[in-house]
């Protein structure tokens, strides 16, 4: 079954390689094809003190990877796949602590490199809103209302994977178009801070948004025995039995990509031990496949 992964942490994925041209391609295309994913969300993450100059460096060496890989980034609704067979990426942004000033001069310069879905902040607070280790009194801030309506004017998706729930609430009230949560789970299922509430979740689905389910082993169960595909679509499952299945879509993270992992879910060769999940938890191949790429692909042919 074909996947369209809406997060994958394509800037650290280059890091070990760093000086080596068409990375992409020489080291990670065998492994998305193992997996069947077909088209891949590349993300560039800043967290912390890292500046609007370290911002655009690494932004520029995901976009150059790309294209020296010899593919090029979704930037069109045109250009997306009717289904995602070959490899294709779509840049995204992830934490944009490097931004104090200009917020729609500097979204502006992220559009135009390509990033098409952005998250204001990872999991610590800055000048824009608030993660989830932030304070939890604190939300979005001025700037970041700025932010939030230079992207929609742009069609630039806002990411609340990562916000804290003010700074969610406040993100689903200042953005005119609908949010996705590229890489959250059900905290029904697995009561940690990253995952979202049924308040939460319900509230995306009504606005028209999406969820990708987070492969990564601590958002799936606590029970290390259970932090594999099935309990992932387990998430999948409850999900769409809350608020519609048609809201339910794949944020992987694969850990491979930052870190040294192993379990059933770990790097991008081992996808499919979800959609086996998927059948495992009843869904036909008809909504495996709505999960899997249709639904992503439906949401940025209305709103990209
Ligand atoms: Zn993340």
């Amino acid at each position: 079954m074909k996947i369209f992964d809406l997060h994958a942490d394509i800037a650290c994925a280059l890091q070990p390689y760093a000086g080596e041209k068409a990375i992409l391609k020489n080291h990670w295309q065998s492994r998305l094809a193992q997996g069947e994913i077909g088209v891949t969300s590349a993300a560039s993450f800043f967290s912390g003190s890292q500046s609007w100059q370290q911002m655009q460096q690494t932004v520029q060496a995901v976009k150059k990877d790309i294209e020296e890989s010899g593919y090029r980034p979704i930037l069109t609704k045109e250009e997306l796949p009717e289904d995602p067979s070959e490899p294709q990426y779509l840049m995204t942004i992830e934490g944009m602590c490097g931004i104090h000033e200009d917020p729609e001069e500097k979204i502006s310069w992220l559009y135009a490199m390509g990033n098409r879905i952005g998250s204001l902040c990872w999991n610590d607070q800055n000048d824009l809103a608030t993660g989830n280790s932030g304070s939890p009194g604190r939300g979005l801030t001025e700037l970041g209302r700025r932010a939030v309506r230079k992207m929609n004017e742009l069609h630039m998706i806002v990411d609340v994977s990562h916000a804290n729930e003010k700074t969610f609430w406040d993100l689903l009230d200042e953005s005119s178009l609908p949010l996705i949560a590229t890489h959250s789970n059900a905290k029904a299922l697995c009561f940690v801070e990253r995952n979202l509430t049924d308040q939460q979740i319900r509230a995306l689905a009504e606005k028209g948004g999406l969820i990708g389910m987070n492969a990564c082993a601590k958002f799936i169960d606590a029970d290390p025995e259970k932090q594999d595909g099935l309990h992932l679509a387990e998430h999948a499952r409850y999900i769409a039995d809350l608020a519609g299945i048609e809201h339910v879509a794949c944020g992987f993270d694969f850990s491979a990509y930052y870190t040294e992992a192993s379990h059933d879910m770990s790097g991008p060769e081992k996808a499919q031990n979800f959609i086996e999940g998927l059948r495992r938890c009843g869904f036909s191949e008809d909504e495996i496949k709505d999960i899997a790429y249709r639904n992503v692909l439906r949401f940025l042919q209305k709103y990209m």
